[in-house]
């Protein structure tokens, strides 16, 4: 009598359970609806991460691009011509005057010069 009221106290959903079964196993519209939105849903969870990552990678490589920082003051801002603290106008920044005739000699990157270093032959300079 004990046993019988317990599991009538707790009644297991079984209609729960054939229900999910069911909606997981039938070859329907249904179930192939519910597999794709928990397999879109877990990419979703796994992909998420990845691309708020890489959202923000990029947008930060975009902003940088465009921040500006006051030669006169430090102060750094963003898209205006003129430095918002003390009116100084800023220097065009590399980036984007590569096409209006800055030489590019006057900044060399440290891994273009190792580059330079390495191509010039050994035996030639040996005694
Ligand atoms: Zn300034």
């Amino acid at each position: 009598m004990r046993a019988v009221s317990l599991t009538m106290q707790r009644p297991i959903p079984w209609l729960w359970i054939l229900l999910a079964m069911v909606l997981l196993l039938a070859p329907g519209p249904a179930g192939r609806f519910l597999l794709d939105l928990l397999g879109g849903l877990t990419l979703l969870v796994l992909l998420l991460p990845l691309l708020f990552g890489a959202a923000g990678v990029v947008g930060w490589q975009l902003l940088r691009r465009r921040l500006r920082t006051c030669s006169a003051c430090g102060f750094t801002s963003v898209g205006s011509a003129v430095c918002p603290a003390c009116g100084t106008p800023f220097a065009p920044s590399p980036s984007s005057s590569t096409s209006s005739g800055v030489p590019p000699s006057v900044e060399i990157p440290a891994s273009e010069a190792t580059i330079d270093v390495d191509v010039v032959d050994v035996d030639d300079a040996g005694p």
